[in-house]
């Protein structure tokens, strides 16, 4: 899952970031709205996190264009602002979540899962297919009820896997949603990571499989 989050306090930024990357997420950062716009115009993102107080505008700005053009992506707004009237003003403007600073980092990851967890953005918290089950909160992943070790990424390749589990799951999909733009890709990362993760999973005996599907991308399957 890939976050991008638009905040301009450094120490704030570090903060989330290493909380963010512990949590198996893909995290982009944006400092104000004009780079927010570029990330935007190129990522694939699952959620955004959005401060108000910006160095070149308002992030409000850029959740009313959004909402203007259709997007449903998930916005979760955190501001210093503790009005009431800037939180109806932020929920009126199409913000699915709202958390006044300073908060506490857990809360932020709690109201984060749960609302990736709303019917239209994903699943539940606990992910199966076959015998295999990936509990999205503690990061674990278990086949036949025995633990997994696996590293942050590998789970979150699993989970992309899961949470589309049956589907071919394009190649530059699992890509962005696991890399961030900064991150240095090699050109065999992605076969790297899924060799990876079947050899572990072939360790536990589980009923899924992840085929290669050549020129398209990889599908996780149950064999039964
Ligand atoms: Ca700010």
């Amino acid at each position: 899952m890939r976050l991008l989050v638009i905040e301009d306090e450094p120490d704030l930024l570090s903060l989330m970031g290493r909380a963010f990357e512990r949590g198996g997420f893909v995290v982009d950062i944006a400092s104000d709205l004009a780079q927010a716009a570029e990330c935007l115009a190129i990522g694939r993102y699952d959620l955004l996190i959005l401060d108000l107080n910006l160095p070149d505008g308002d992030g409000l700005s850029l959740l009313r264009q959004l909402r203007t053009r259709g997007s449903q992506l998930p916005v979760l707004v955190l501001t210093a602002r503790d009005g009431v009237e800037d939180r109806v003003t932020g929920l009126d403007t199409g913000a699915d979540d709202y958390l006044v600073k300073p908060f506490h980092i857990t809360e932020l990851n709690a109201r984060i899962r749960a609302l990736l967890r709303r019917p239209d953005a994903a699943l539940g918290i606990t992910l199966d297919l076959g015998n295999l089950v990936l509990d999205t909160k503690s990061r674990q992943v278990a086949a036949k009820a025995a633990t997994v070790a696996m590293s942050v990424r590998e789970v979150a390749l699993l989970e992309l896997l899961m949470r589309r589990q049956g589907a071919v799951v394009p190649r530059d999909l699992l890509e962005q949603g696991l890399y961030s733009f900064d991150s240095e890709l090699g050109s065999n990362a992605m076969e790297v990571l899924v060799h990876e993760v079947r050899r572990k999973l072939a360790g536990a005996d589980p009923t899924v499989c992840i085929h290669t599907v050549r020129g398209a991308g990889y599908l996780l399957a149950d064999g039964g």
